[in-house]
């Protein structure tokens, strides 16, 4: 058996102060990095978004027979 103040004996059955205060704290570390992991991943999806568009536009303008392409593949998927 693990000591007191700890997630494990707390997780055993123990609710002293100890044993739910690390429960408390563990609980609040992990909420606020997946909190922070959401965040970034929200930001990286919006980068790669606007990337995207930026990488359309330029195709587009450069190359308009592999834009054509794009946009026929695309319509493929739309009606599959
Ligand atoms: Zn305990």
């Amino acid at each position: 058996m693990s000591e007191h103040g700890t997630t494990s004996r707390y997780h055993a059955g123990c609710r002293c102060a100890p044993c739910t205060k690390a429960s408390t704290d563990y609980m609040r570390a992990y909420r606020a990095k997946s909190k922070s992991a959401t965040e970034y991943n929200k930001r990286y999806n919006r980068i790669a978004a606007k990337a995207s568009r930026m990488a359309g536009q330029h195709i587009k303008k450069t190359n308009p027979e592999l834009w054509q392409e794009f946009v026929r593949i695309a319509t493929d998927r739309e009606q599959a």
